[in-house]
């Protein structure tokens, strides 16, 4: 079965079925979405997104998991709390809210700092049970799915 050319995401176009990962050569279900912010030199790994937009790229469990940044980008990956089962609306919009201050690199005076951080991952921003993840990428042999990607 054929995908769809990735050139057909040009505005936010709502999408209920048929994600498939978009790396090269898997045609596994997507699981998660991977969005770029390239002024930051920043990859959003998230929840599977509601619409498809620009620049964002939907990866099935294997490549989320194994997905790594080159040298000079970060990864960061949007961690939801095990113990929320269902994400309210609000849930969704700290989400989102959480997304754009990972965009923004800087921790506001006095905010508190990050606690009960994973190995291996840096905590950036927190909205309430949602958590923001950074991974410190290795740097050796980075994963060729930005290389694919390239416009
Ligand atoms: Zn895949």
């Amino acid at each position: 079965m054929p995908r769809g050319p990735r050139t057909g995401l040009r505005t936010s176009v709502p999408i209920v079925s048929r994600r498939r990962c978009s790396k090269p050569s898997c045609n596994s279900p997507a699981v998660s979405t991977l969005t770029y912010v390239y002024a930051d030199s920043t990859a959003v790994l998230g929840p599977l997104a509601t619409y498809a937009e620009p620049h964002c790229y939907d990866l099935c469990q294997m490549h989320s998991e194994r997905l790594t940044a080159p040298r000079g980008w970060e990864i960061v990956r949007i961690t939801p709390d095990p113990d929320a089962l269902k994400p309210s609306s609000d849930d969704l919009e700290a989400l989102a809210n959480a997304v754009r201050e990972a965009a923004r690199p800087r921790y506001e005076p006095g905010a508190p700092l990050p606690t009960e951080v994973p190995t291996g991952a840096v905590e950036v921003a927190r909205r309430g049970h949602l958590r923001v993840l950074a991974t410190v990428p290795e740097p050796d042999e980075p994963d060729d799915l930005f290389l694919d990607f390239d416009d």
